[in-house]
């Protein structure tokens, strides 16, 4: 019996993408099955050139066409393909997901983790824009090496700047370095606006925006003017106090830009005599501020003593010394921002959204825009929160117990947060987990999606 592309098709059904919690094939990854004889050719296009599980993915593709009767060889081509957040609109056309980096105060190195990040984006393939939005402190420029006068296009767009490999626009390159820069709210506004209609950015993959530390007009003038795909919030150890990080959550939440959640920088020193590890800044029995407020940990990255001077010297770690820890720290942490900023935009077109969420019955009913009705009982879905403090981020085991929680609890207070989830505060006060649209719809205990389950 000769091989048919349904069932190598079939076969790859049962390879589940990690961040998104769904098969490969329904998600719309698989491009391409080509049959000649016994050899399988596939293309599987993932959401971003980062993905962090791209070879786990291709040996479990590799292993299930390899499992079927027929098949002598099987080659799997992992390409990438960048989704947009949102339908292009006049602000930033060609840029297919904003980043904003956001931090509660000064100095805690968020624009050295944007430069990095943006530069750790370039290092995976992706097409990457930076954007200084930090008015009032202007660092991007020195921290990339750029140097220059800015050139206009044919058009009267001004043209980014480039250098290892992004591109980026940066009022430190604007102005003479001499004079002091005094923004009011107004101004700082009009020049966000300027770099967001009047840059020409061009195709871009990512734009990385880093943003003035706390919560002011330049906040809300990206927020307003812009389509942010998702934010993420530089910490450190030290910030244990800090509830301006937190106001910040509550901005993004308010403007509904999902929160990806939570770099800590400075989180640790290693000795590079003994290789120690010490953590230096954390506070005895202190706990990560992140873990309070229920958003992942997406990254920590090292006092790496060297970072000042190459800022100096405008060269990223990242492109500097590539095999350093702090290097393959931001790597990483490229890769999981890449995943999530994936997992909100596929969440967006994949499982539309609630027209109707109700938790006055005996169950949470949602009503969805593509006609289903979904069903949770309270308790278990009390129990699936994947918050920080109920699941260990690092081995994804559970921190919590079905039989201990209050069969009676129910929502107190449900709040759609950004454009891909709920959040639910619960009457045991546990509030910090987010319940993506995709998952609910994965969760649902209808008796239809529960048969349909148990038929798999
Ligand atoms: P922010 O944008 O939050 O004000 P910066 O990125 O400008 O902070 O960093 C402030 C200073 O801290 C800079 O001199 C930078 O080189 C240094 N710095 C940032 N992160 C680290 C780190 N992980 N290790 C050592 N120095 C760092």
């Amino acid at each position: 019996m000769s091989l048919k592309p349904a069932a190598v098709l079939d076969a790859l059904r049962a390879v589940i993408d990690p961040d998104l919690h769904r098969d490969i094939v329904s998600l719309g990854f698989v491009k391409d099955v080509a049959i000649d004889g016994g050899k399988v050719s596939v293309v599987v296009e993932l959401t971003t050139p980062a993905c962090p599980v791209k070879d786990r993915l291709k040996a479990e593709c590799e292993q299930r066409i390899r499992a079927l009767p027929g098949v002598t060889a099987v080659d799997v081509k992992m390409t990438a393909q960048v989704r947009s957040a949102a339908a292009s609109g006049p602000v930033l056309p060609g840029v297919r997901n904003v980043l904003a980096v956001a931090s509660g105060k000064g100095g805690v190195g968020k624009s050295t983790v944007a430069v990095n990040l943006a530069a750790a984006l370039v290092k995976t393939g992706a097409r990457v824009g930076l954007m200084d939005a930090d008015v009032y402190g202007p660092s991007v420029a020195r921290m990339v090496g750029g140097k220059g006068q800015a050139q206009a296009t044919p058009e009267g767009m001004l043209r980014p700047f480039e250098a290892h490999g992004l591109k980026f626009m940066s009022m430190g390159m604007l102005v003479n370095d001499q004079s002091p820069v005094v923004w009011r709210g107004p101004m700082a506004s009009g020049l966000i606006q300027q770099f967001l209609t009047k840059v020409d950015w061009g195709d871009l993959d990512y734009l990385v925006v880093d943003l003035p530390p706390g919560t002011g007009d330049v906040q809300i003038t990206l927020t307003q003017s812009a389509n942010i795909t998702g934010a993420v919030i530089v910490t450190t150890p030290q910030d244990v106090a800090s509830e301006v990080a937190s106001r910040g959550l509550k901005m993004f939440g308010a403007v509904k830009v999902p929160v990806l959640g939570v770099v800590e920088n400075m989180s640790y020193f290693v000795a590079p005599d003994t290789g120690r590890k010490y953590n230096i800044f954390r506070p005895e029995g202190g706990e990560a501020p992140y873990k309070r407020w229920g958003v992942p940990l997406l990254g920590e990255i090292p006092i790496e003593p060297k970072l000042a001077g190459l800022g100096d010297k405008g060269i990223p770690v990242v492109a500097a010394e590539p095999g350093s820890d702090t290097a393959r720290a931001f790597l990483e942490l490229a890769q999981r921002v890449a995943a999530a900023l994936s997992t909100v935009t596929m969440s967006q077109g994949a499982s539309g959204s609630p027209v109707n969420v109700d938790a006055d019955g005996p169950h949470l009913t949602i009503a969805w825009d593509d006609g289903h009705v979904s069903q949770h009982n309270f308790q278990r879905l009390r129990f699936q929160c994947a918050c920080a403090q109920c699941v260990d981020e690092r081995t994804g085991k559970k921190r919590i117990v079905l039989e201990f929680i209050d069969p009676n609890v129910r929502p107190k207070a449900i709040e759609q947060s950004g454009r891909y989830a709920l959040q639910i505060t619960w009457t045991d006060n546990h509030s910090t987990g987010l319940y993506t649209f995709d998952r609910l719809r994965q969760l649902c205990e209808c008796p239809d999606c529960v048969a349909t389950r148990a038929a798999r």
